[in-house]
């Protein structure tokens, strides 16, 4: 039985399909002795095919840019036909009955380790020259795609190193069961998605892909944060009565969630969904969503390749939101890019604190101005609000409040839409009040307020202790902004992970929120949370949470007594 972290909840029992995102990517298959001859037949033409690119390439080169670059693709392409290379991949395929995605992935990475451990610069070189090859050859083994085909057996668990949030937007729930990644943290998006799919997840276990068989099933455990990789019989009986009985429980609890909710005290709360794909949006009716209180539209982008989605086809997206929403408003962010999501800066830089969100939209005004057209537009037909991500300085909001005046007036609408920022950063946190008039409305993301309060990254596993959203130095920021939005008339509501928490949400009632934003699976288990709050008991617990010193001490509190 391995240990990680329970971050989405729920059991399921299901075959393990084994990938690798990280490096080359790959997919695991057990692979028997007289499959072995069709394995050799694949690799030996992806080996020929990707030869034949790199020389093509190599030849094109020549005739342009420049000699050495086509010396390089010409090596390449004899490293990739290399008969050694291919030897050492096939004998690792018969060895661990494996298919030859995955054991060119092994290879490649036994090879990589070595030459990056030598001393010299040009053998590191080659560490890069060989991942390039495997790369190429790993493609042509997919037919020559650049993404790794998603396409699930079904009622599969899927088991990765790690899961980038396009890789999670890609999963078919029809067809996945759960996931177990040995990367990742509470609030990372590979399992933001895996909590609005509905799917039990546990990340944070190293070594996990070597230790799970891909022909056993195995049972994970998102409510433990257990993986266990041989379940005995009796383990698998008791672990699939469980799934039997939480599909009730969710089911009597979906039966309830028509009505509006209330605290146990009469307050009442909207509770709206967050939703990621243009896929969810049925789940807005299934689960009573008072509309959409975030909508991540950099799913859009991620999902679309290359080239950002254009004004049309963004267009057509926003107004199914606001049909399907209505009579209820839908909050669009505009792309949240970059930090974790896969596009602006990476290697040695910070991405979480480099060129993400409002600053990269900033720095391609190009983008967001075909955002902003297509919101504008969009915004006839029904209650569309905008929201600005990662809002740091007021520069930021002026600039942004000053391209969708420029759209609406490309849209031919009198007035825009209205404008919010995200709180997620701790300097206008604190500093609210003086965004409220340039600002319609606040909406606190306490996923990253958590990750830049607290110098905690939210999708590292060794860090997944320290990431505390209850931490009281988190909640006299919560204090500030509920503060600023009453004293300027602006409304503030939640849209993090912390707003589906049992204990979360009893404090943020407490603070003074009204108003929450969930993924939709999530929104039975909120209401339910709610009805149990007493809004005054509540307010008191809050007062005496703002000073205490951790986050233990806000938790122990508030459990079952507001
Ligand atoms: C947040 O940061 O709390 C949030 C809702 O946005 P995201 O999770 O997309 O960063
Ligand atoms: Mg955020």
């Amino acid at each position: 039985m391995l240990q990680g972290l329970p971050v989405s909840p729920g059991i399921a029992v299901g075959r393990a399909v084994i990938v690798r995102f990280a490096g080359l990517p790959a997919f695991r298959r057990a692979v028997s002795p007289d499959e072995i001859p069709e394995e050799e037949r694949r690799l030996r033409r992806a080996s020929r095919l990707a030869s034949e690119e790199f020389r093509r390439h190599s030849g094109e080169a020549a005739g342009g840019i420049g000699e050495e670059l086509s010396a390089i693709l010409e090596a390449h392409g004899m490293i990739a036909s290399d008969e050694t290379f291919i030897a050492a991949i096939l004998e690792r395929a018969r060895k661990d009955r494996v298919n030859v995605e995955w054991a060119l992935a092994e290879v490649t990475r036994e090879i990589g380790n070595r030459f990056e451990a030598a001393d010299s610069e040009a053998m590191r070189e080659r560490a890069a020259d060989i991942h390039d090859v495997s790369r190429e050859i790993a493609r042509q083994l997919v037919g020559g795609e650049d993404f790794l085909p998603i396409e699930l057996p079904r009622g599969s668990i899927l088991v990765a190193d790690e899961l980038s949030p396009v890789e999670a937007s890609r999963l078919d729930p029809r067809r996945v069961r759960a996931l177990a990644l040995e990367r990742g943290g509470p609030t990372s998006h590979a399992t933001i998605i895996a909590r609005s799919f509905g799917l039990p997840a546990v990340v944070g276990i190293p070594a996990l892909c070597a230790a799970v068989s891909p022909d056993r099933p195995i049972v994970v455990d998102g409510d433990r944060g257990t993986v266990d990789t041989s379940p005995s019989k009796e383990r698998l009986r008791r672990s699939l009565l469980r799934v039997r009985e939480s599909r009730e429980k969710a089911r009597r609890l979906r039966a309830r969630t028509g009505r509006p909710a209330v605290t146990k005290d009469g307050v009442r709360i909207v509770v709206r969904a967050n939703l990621e794909l243009a896929e969810e949006i049925p789940a807005l009716e299934r689960h009573h969503a008072e509309g959409v209180g975030l909508f991540r539209s950099e799913f859009l982008y991620l999902k679309s390749g290359a080239e950002p989605p254009g004004v049309e086809e963004q267009r057509a997206v926003y107004e199914e939101l606001l049909e399907a929403a209505a009579p209820h408003p839908v909050v669009v962010r505009t792309y949240d890019l970059g930090g974790e999501k896969g596009i602006g800066p990476g290697g040695g830089e910070n991405p979480a604190l480099g060129l993400r969100g409002i600053r990269y939209c900033l720095a391609h005004p190009e983008i967001l101005d075909a955002q902003l057209t297509a919101l504008c537009l969009a915004s006839r037909k029904g209650p569309l609000s905008i929201l600005l991500p990662m809002v740091a300085t007021l520069a930021e909001l002026r600039a942004a409040r000053a391209a969708l005046g420029r759209a609406a007036r490309r849209a031919d609408i009198t007035e825009p839409p209205p404008l919010g920022i995200m709180i997620e950063i701790p300097s206008t946190a604190l500093l609210c009040e003086r965004f409220a008039p340039l600002t319609d409305f606040f909406s606190i993301g306490t996923n990253d307020l958590a990750q830049y309060t607290l110098a905690v990254d939210r999708a590292n596993p060794d860090v997944a202790a320290l990431y505390q959203p209850l931490h009281p130095a988190i909640l006299r920021m919560l204090r500030s902004v509920i503060d600023a939005g009453r004293s300027s008339g602006r409304p503030v509501a939640v849209c993090g992970e912390l707003a589906s928490d049992p204990v979360g949400i009893a404090v943020l009632v407490g603070l003074g929120i009204r108003e929450l934003s969930v993924t939709p699976v999530a929104i039975a288990g909120v209401k339910d949370a709610l009805s149990a709050v007493d809004s005054v008991r509540a307010g008191a617990l809050a007062e005496r949470a703002l000073d205490l010193s951790e986050a233990a001490d806000v938790d122990r509190m508030f459990r079952g007594r507001a």
